[in-house]
């Protein structure tokens, strides 16, 4: 059969171009080397739970036409992410606000609060001088002075990248959010929620009447089509939402990630673990940086609950690669893959591995939204 699209990857961005064009009368088909669709935002129902399967994914966002467009396939609830940090015995909010400031200083008004960080900040720029921060250690101490930064920044910090705080560069810290109210949700968007049912929900209906294939990579359907000759399938443009630097067969080099590794953990009997849904580990020695309890992001009502601890680990090939590393080598290495692409008439990158880029859900749908409404223009 000719289709008018082969779209490499069943995640968020592969599904909105899809759903988009299909809706413009064009023919896709879609594969996926997983075993199942929505790539990262996969949930999985398991006893009544809906599991995140590669991560707790709290949808946020300002952008209206974004929020409306998810509307469409799923009903939100109104969840607001409200993270907890837990240090050897003590328990903070976050992200840093009077209920932070209250917890590590007995403060009470947001004077106080004010007055008691403006001197930690004092206390710390005096005994680093006024020079450029040399580290990520330095740049932290300098925004927020040192109990925030040993508590809550530290260990958790050289946990996510593998590396002492005074071995990361201090750019990776631009500001560090602190508020002066008792205001514990984590996201300052317009928009938030979890929706109901699940992420996969989403992209099913976002797929619906589409053929997809799971189970099969972009290398082995292409020696597949080889294979078939003539009688293989034929596709005028492929969208491409796999490793950017695979796709090239890693011909300037690899690109970096970080990678993760979850443990899933269903405990039966357990009504409630840890009575939120996100709680941070920010001691170092504690391998992994956080746990979810996952019923607690569509308030499920079961006598069981479902956790996921979150190990971050250095990535090599294989690998899931969740975060980019967009330090100069990387950032250097995607450029020249990028000339590639941009050269290619009949092929388009996109989503998180294609664009090397770490994308939050609002953002994905966003640039797939811009990638159709620019293909669908070029039709007419
Ligand atoms: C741990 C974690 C937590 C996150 N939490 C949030 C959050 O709370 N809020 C938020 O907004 N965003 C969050 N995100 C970001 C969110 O996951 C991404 O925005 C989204 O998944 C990106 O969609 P995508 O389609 O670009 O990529 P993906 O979801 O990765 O989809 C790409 C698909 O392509 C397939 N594929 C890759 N290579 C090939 C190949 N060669 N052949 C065939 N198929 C291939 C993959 O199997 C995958 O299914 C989080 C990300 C991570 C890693």
């Amino acid at each position: 059969m000719r289709y008018d699209y082969l779209i490499v990857g069943a995640g968020l961005y592969g599904a909105v171009f899809a759903h988009e064009l299909k809706k413009a009368g064009s023919s896709c088909l879609v594969i996926d080397k997983r075993e199942h669709i929505a790539g990262n935002v996969y949930t999985e129902n398991m006893s009544g739970i809906n599991v995140h399967m590669y991560g707790a994914h709290i949808f946020h966002t300002s952008n209206k036409r974004v929020w409306q467009y998810v509307g469409q396939f799923a009903e939100f609830n109104n969840y607001i992410n409200s993270p907890v940090a837990v240090y050897g015995d003590e328990l903070y909010n976050l992200p840093f606000n009077m209920n932070t400031f209250h917890g590590l200083w007995g403060v009470k008004t947001p004077e106080q609060a004010r007055r008691k960080l403006d001197e930690e900040i004092a206390s710390a720029r005096e005994l680093l001088g006024d020079g450029e921060p040399a580290n990520l250690e330095q740049q932290a101490l300098r925004l927020v002075g040192r109990d925030i930064y040993e508590k809550l920044i530290k260990g958790y910090t050289e946990k996510q990248w593998g590396r002492d705080c005074t071995d990361l560069p201090a750019f990776i810290i631009r500001r560090l959010p602190v508020r002066f109210t008792y205001d514990n949700n984590y996201f300052n968007d317009r928009y938030q929620g979890i929706p109901m049912g699940g992420y996969t929900g989403i992209v099913e209906k976002l797929l619906d009447g589409i053929p997809v294939r799971l189970g099969c990579s972009y290398k082995e359907f292409r020696a597949e089509c080889e294979a078939k000759g003539s009688e293989a399938d034929t596709f005028a443009k492929i969208l491409y939402t796999g490793m950017i630097d695979e796709f090239y067969d890693y011909r300037f080099g690899e690109l970096e990630y970080r990678t993760l590794k979850f443990e899933t953990e269903m405990l039966t009997g357990v009504e409630n673990y840890q009575g939120n849904a996100v709680v941070n580990y920010t001691e170092r020695q504690i391998p992994y940086t956080r746990i979810i309890e996952h019923k607690h992001f569509e308030y499920e009502k079961s006598p069981d609950t479902v956790i996921t601890k979150e190990y971050p680990g250095k990535w090599s090939k294989g690998d899931e690669p969740y975060y980019p590393v967009n330090d100069e080598r990387n950032s250097a290495l995607y450029e020249k893959y990028k000339e590639l692409a941009d050269s290619e008439r009949d092929i388009i990158f996109g989503g998180r591995l294609g664009q090397y880029k770490y994308y939050d859900m609002d953002k994905v749908i966003e640039a797939a939204l811009d990638a159709a409404d620019k293909e669908i223009e070029g039709l007419m």
